[in-house]
C-alpha cells in the first residue's frame, strides 16, 4: 500500500478559486459588468445565463469560520440586532462587513467583498438567507429577489415542481433589467449542461468513498466541494473534477487510503465545524476512523438537472435538497447512504445556530438506529461560533462512541 500524500489537485483548486475571486473583484469595478449574490443552493445557473459574476456569501461565511475570525465579528452583528442564536454565517458575515474586514484580503489581496447589483436567494435551506441578503439589499439599495420554497417536503411530485416554476420565471424581468440583457434560453441550456456535468462528476468523486479503504474523507470533501458550489455552470468546474477523479483513480489503483489502517467507516450528519476541521481531521486519523459520507457534501449533487428542461429541473433539484425535506424523507435518504457507503455508525453534529441542518431534535437519530441497527452519537457545536463547541468534549464523546463500535464489532 502506498503512503498517504496530499492530493495534487489542491493546487489547481487554489488557482481556480484565486481566479474566481479576482474575476469577481474585476467585475465589481467594471461599469460594464454586473455582480449577483446568490445563495449556495439558489438559481446560480439562471444568473450565469445573464452573464453575471456570481458571488456566494455562504462561501465567505465558511471562510470566516475556517480562518477562525468569525468570533471577532459575530458580536458586531449582535449589536445591530442580529441575535447570537441565528445563523453564525450570517452574523459573522454581516459583522465582518460592518468592521470593514474580509478573509479575501489575506487570501487574495482583495480590499472588500464585491459590491452586488442584485441579490438572489432561495429559502429552500432556511429563512436566514433572505434576512441575510436583506441586510445588503438595504445597505446597497439594490433589488432583492428570490424563491420562496416549501419546507418539510415529502415526495417531490410533478405538481409541486410545476407550482415552483413560475417563481423562477418571475426572476427574469428583474435580471433583464439589472443585467441590461434579454433572457437567452440557449445560453441557459449551455449553463445547465455545464452544471449538470459538474454535479455528475462531483457525485462520482463522492462515490469513490464507497471504496474500502476510502481515498478521501469528509474533511477532504468539505474543501474539494468548493468548485461545485462557486463554479458550477462554468467549464472550469468540469475540468477540475475530471482532474480530481483521474487522481483518485490513480490513488485507488495504488490502494492509497485517506486514513491509514481504516478501522471504522462513519457518516457525518450536519454542518462542518469550520474552525476545527484540521484538529478533527487529525483526531479521526489517529482513531483510524474514516468519515466516508455526509449529507452536507451531498447537498451539491443535483441529480434532477436536465438542460432540456432547465426551469422544471432546477425547480425539482432545488426542492429535492436534503435540508428542505420532511423527517421521513430524510430518514430514507440517510438509510440508503448508510447502506451504500457501508458505515459502522453515524455522528450527528447539532449546530447551535443552524437548527435547519441539525437533525437531532425530533427523534431522527433514534428512528434511523431502529431502521438500520446503526449506533449514533451527537456532537454539540456550531459551524462558525466556536463558543458553542468544546473540542475536548467532542473528542471524549467520539472516543467513547468508537469504543462502543469496537466492542460491538468484537461481540
Ligand atoms: S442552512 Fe444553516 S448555515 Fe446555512 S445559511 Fe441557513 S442557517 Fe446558515
Amino acid at each position: 500500500m502506498a503512503a498517504f500524500k496530499p492530493l495534487e489537485s489542491r493546487h489547481r483548486m487554489k488557482e481556480l478559486l484565486a481566479a474566481h475571486f479576482h474575476g469577481l473583484d474585476a467585475a465589481a469595478r467594471d461599469p460594464g459588468r454586473r455582480v449577483a449574490w446568490c445563495t449556495s443552493v439558489g438559481p446560480a445557473e439562471l444568473l450565469h445565463s445573464f452573464g453575471f459574476a456570481v458571488y456566494f456569501p455562504e462561501n465567505h461565511g465558511a471562510m470566516l469560520g475556517a480562518t477562525r475570525t468569525a468570533n471577532d465579528y459575530i458580536p458586531r452583528a449582535n449589536a445591530t440586532g442580529y441575535s447570537p442564536d441565528i445563523c453564525s454565517y450570517l452574523t459573522a458575515d454581516v459583522g465582518a462587513f460592518l468592521a470593514g474586514k474580509t478573509p479575501l484580503t489575506g487570501a487574495y489581496g482583495l480590499e472588500t467583498v464585491p459590491r452586488p447589483d442584485v441579490l438572489v436567494y432561495n429559502t429552500n435551506q432556511c429563512r436566514d438567507v433572505q434576512d441575510w441578503f436583506g441586510f445588503y439589499a438595504r445597505h446597497f439599495d439594490v433589488p432583492l429577489i428570490g424563491i420562496q420554497s416549501p419546507v418539510q417536503v415529502g415526495e417531490v411530485t410533478d405538481e409541486l415542481v410545476a407550482s415552483m416554476v413560475p417563481q423562477y420565471r418571475a426572476l427574469i424581468p428583474v435580471l433583464e433589467q439589472v443585467s441590461g440583457k434579454r433572457f437567452d434560453p440557449d445560453r441557459l441550456a449551455e449553463v445547465m449542461t455545464l452544471s449538470t456535468r459538474t454535479t455528475q462528476l462531483w457525485e462520482q468523486v463522492l462515490a469513490t468513498m464507497q471504496q474500502r479503504p476510502s481515498p478521501l474523507t469528509f474533511f477532504d470533501t468539505t474543501i474539494h466541494m468548493a468548485p461545485a458550489v462557486v463554479l458550477r455552470g462554468q467549464p472550469e468546474a468540469v475540468g477540475y473534477y475530471e482532474q480530481l477523479l483521474a487522481e483518485l483513480a490513480e490513488r485507488s489503483a495504488q490502494g492509497m487510503a485517506a486514513v491509514e489502517g481504516e478501522r471504522f467507516r462513519l457518516y457525518w450528519d450536519g454542518m462542518p465545524v469550520w474552525g476545527r476541521l484540521r484538529e478533527l481531521s487529525t483526531f479521526f486519523q489517529q482513531m483510524r476512523a474514516s468519515i466516508v459520507v455526509s449529507t452536507y457534501c451531498n447537498s451539491w449533487v443535483f441529480s434532477a438537472f436536465d438542460p432540456q428542461q432547465p426551469f422544471e429541473s432546477m425547480a425539482r433539484a432545488y426542492l429535492e435538497l436534503f435540508i428542505a425535506r420532511s423527517e421521513p424523507a430524510k430518514e430514507a435518504i440517510m438509510a440508503d447512504l448508510c447502506r451504500e457507503f457501508a458505515v459502522d455508525g453515524v455522528i450527528y453534529h447539532d449546530a447551535k445556530t443552524c437548527p435547519n441542518n441539525s437533525n437531532t431534535r425530533y427523534g431522527l437519530p433514534q428512528r434511523l438506529r431502529q431502521r438500520t441497527g446503526l449506533p449514533f452519537t451527537i456532537v454539540y457545536g456550531d459551524l462558525n461560533d466556536l463558543r458553542c463547541f468544546s473540542e475536548e468534549q467532542a473528542k471524549t464523546s467520539i472516543e467513547a462512541f468508537l469504543e462502543q463500535l469496537e466492542a460491538g464489532a468484537a461481540a
